[in-house]
């Protein structure tokens, strides 16, 4: 398993779970995956991720050209682009196999020969092919592909019927995490992020000290019984939410730059463990404390500060 050690911890991403994951997703849904691996993988790292997927996953979806190159040296599985095209020519994706996502009838037939994918708006309002234009892009890239970035059931039926309906010859996928579990929203491939990953990292850090507090500590004066600093702040991702103290629920009260202070117990001595995300608190309740997504969380939690730097 990769693992990261330094004073300020342990992260380990588990890519046997992945894999797990993939194929579990693999067997609910009974369609295509395309693996999505921008963001380095979410921070769990392209080089773990891939390998571990490849098997059970049609094909890798990333941002843009550089991510793309970087599976590329890992996979020949097909690799399909997110981001804009900006001003790169067709030949940067040919060179790669990888599949550039288009929005406009001219991008659409810019890209032409590097067999683009129409990412159609159902909603989300952000580089997309207004419904209206779909068909006319779908002609002028001769698309055999388009999706659209949806999180509503009702966006997925509203990009189908852009696009002309289900048809031969034309690939149509919706679903991310968030609309798995809908049937109606599968179409011809999912493209899952979060669900490949959920329940593979674990980060912890020893408590660096612990003491019964006197009055009140820390930057805003909280009050608790007893509490512990671990050296791992929001330089490296942490914000205040739960945590596991010795295996139990406690929580991150405060965080600074580089140390936090965790909620601790009669019981709790120095080098004990903290766990900042896995053993079961996961990046979704994580989330909720932070008013982020449990995407954001783990980006956050896994950046580089929180792993392999000293
Ligand atoms: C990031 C992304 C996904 C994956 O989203 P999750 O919610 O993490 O599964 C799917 N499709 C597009 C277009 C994306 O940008």
């Amino acid at each position: 398993m990769p693992q990261w050690t330094c004073n300020k911890g342990v992260s380990t991403i588990d890519s046997e779970r992945v894999r797990r994951n993939a194929r579990e997703i693999a067997a609910l849904v009974g369609v295509p995956i395309l693996a999505v691996v921008k963001a380095d993988a979410y921070g769990l790292g392209i080089g773990m991720v891939v390998p571990a997927v490849a098997e059970a996953v049609a094909g890798f979806v990333v941002f843009g050209v550089a991510e793309a190159r970087r599976v590329r040296e890992i996979t020949d599985k097909p690799i399909l682009c997110l981001g804009p095209v900006g001003d790169a020519v067709a030949q940067q994706y040919l060179d790669l196999k990888a599949r550039p996502s288009v929005c406009t009838v001219d991008e659409a037939r810019r890209m032409r020969a590097a067999s683009p994918a129409l990412c159609v708006d159902t909603g989300m309002q952000r580089f997309s092919c207004p419904a209206q234009a779909a068909r006319q892009a779908l002609e002028a890239g001769e698309c055999k592909e388009a999706f659209t970035h949806a999180v509503r059931p009702q966006q997925a039926a509203k990009f189908i019927e852009s696009v002309g309906g289900r048809q031969r010859g034309l690939v149509l996928h919706a679903a991310g995490s968030s609309l798995l579990a809908d049937p109606s929203c599968r179409l011809d491939a999912v493209r899952p992020g979060l669900a490949l990953y959920r329940g593979a990292v674990r980060i912890s850090a020893p408590l660096a000290e612990v003491r019964d507090s006197r009055g009140p500590a820390g930057y805003r004066g909280f009050e608790v019984p007893r509490h512990g600093v671990i050296l791992r702040g929001y330089s490296h991702g942490l914000r205040p939410g739960p945590c596991l103290v010795n295996g139990r629920k406690s929580r991150v009260i405060e965080v600074g730059m580089q140390s936090a202070f965790v909620q601790a117990e009669p019981a709790d001595r120095a080098g004990d463990e903290v766990v900042l995300i896995g053993d079961g608190l996961e990046a979704d309740e994580i989330g909720l404390a932070w008013n982020a997504t449990p995407q954001e969380v783990l980006v956050s939690l896994l950046r580089q500060g929180g792993t392999s730097q000293a």
